[in-house]
């Protein structure tokens, strides 16, 4: 079967089952052009969250399609690909946590939404990068804080917002390769460019970066946003590559220039066209969390939405 056919097929099946396709940002471009929504850890959660179908087909990396089936546990979750992982959220376990807890019984733990189930089962406050520092805020000043698993995000934060966070020792292994140096390089061979950078960056917290007017430190989806709204032609995007095709075919007469097109997410793009299409017709593989964990862990998640809207 060619491309074209396997898009008509998924197109059948989709209708048949009742399926939404949600995509992150990150997944490869003929992904992207076939999902019903596209959007960031947020956005996507947010979509789960409220769609109507019966199916949710979620491509991406396994802990999104978690907490897909976190938030809609009426509804069936596939993942194209179940080895599709993550090395931040894997950076992390629950006895870290407990650990943490056992030390600090009145902590506040916070955790990126890029985490399991059982880590968000004892986290109190999930967020993203795009509200992370609201969430921080909305912490008592006393409070004692783990902040985990991105380190980066966590050293941007406590930059803006001037907290004392404990700082979870963990990283993107994509962002972190997106260095000052790399930066640097790229803003004096592009002059007049603006530059977007996703927090998880291990740029994202450097002063010398951070005092530059021409620097906006935005989460994936604000990164978009922010590419349409700015009267700036051109934009040195400091994120994982895959945001690019949006931004090409959503701004075609603006430029965007990646920090390195070769720094791409292997996970999220462990999912294709055909895989999609294996999902659909074997409704596999499926997300199953057991009631236990999920009961705990969705809280933690709707604290952040409840947080997010005020
Ligand atoms: S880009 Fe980084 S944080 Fe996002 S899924 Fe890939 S490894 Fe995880």
């Amino acid at each position: 079967m060619n491309k074209e056919e396997i898009k008509k097929q998924i197109e059948i099946l989709r209708k048949e089952k009742d399926a939404i396709i949600l995509a992150h940002y990150y997944t490869n471009p003929e992904i992207q052009d076939i999902a019903d929504y596209i959007g960031d850890s947020l956005g996507l959660s947010q979509m789960a969250a409220k769609t109507d179908s019966s199916v949710i087909l979620f491509c991406g990396v396994k802990f999104m399609a978690e907490t897909a089936s976190i938030i809609s546990p009426g509804k069936k979750v596939l993942i194209p690909d179940i080895t599709a992982g993550c090395s931040l959220a894997e950076s992390i376990v629950r006895e870290n946590i407990l650990e943490w807890k056992r030390k600090n019984p009145d902590g506040i733990v916070v955790s990126y939404i890029n985490t399991t189930a059982e880590v968000k089962a004892l986290t109190d406050i999930c967020c993203t990068s795009a509200n992370a520092a609201k969430i921080i805020s909305s912490i008592p000043e006393d409070a004692k804080i783990l902040f985990g698993p991105d380190k980066n995000l966590a050293k941007y934060i406590q930059t803006m917002t001037g907290r004392d966070i404990d700082i979870w020792d963990g990283d993107c292994c994509v962002h972190e390769d997106f260095t000052k140096e790399k930066v640097e390089s790229l803003i004096a061979a592009n002059p007049g460019a603006e530059i977007l950078i996703h927090p998880e960056s291990s740029c994202s917290h450097d002063p010398s970066i951070l005092e530059r007017e021409d620097v906006f430190v935005l989460s994936t989806s604000g990164m978009v946003k922010r590419a349409g709204d700015s009267p700036a032609q051109s934009f040195i995007i400091v994120t994982e590559p895959g945001v690019l095709y949006q931004m090409n075919l959503m701004y075609p007469g603006k430029k965007f220039i990646p920090v390195d097109i070769g720094n791409k997410c292997y996970q999220m793009r462990k999912v294709t066209l055909e895989k999609v299409l294996w999902s659909l017709i074997n409704e596999e593989f499926e997300i199953s969390i057991p009631e236990s964990i999920r009961a705990k862990a969705y809280p933690s998640i709707e604290r952040m939405f409840h947080i997010n809207s005020l």
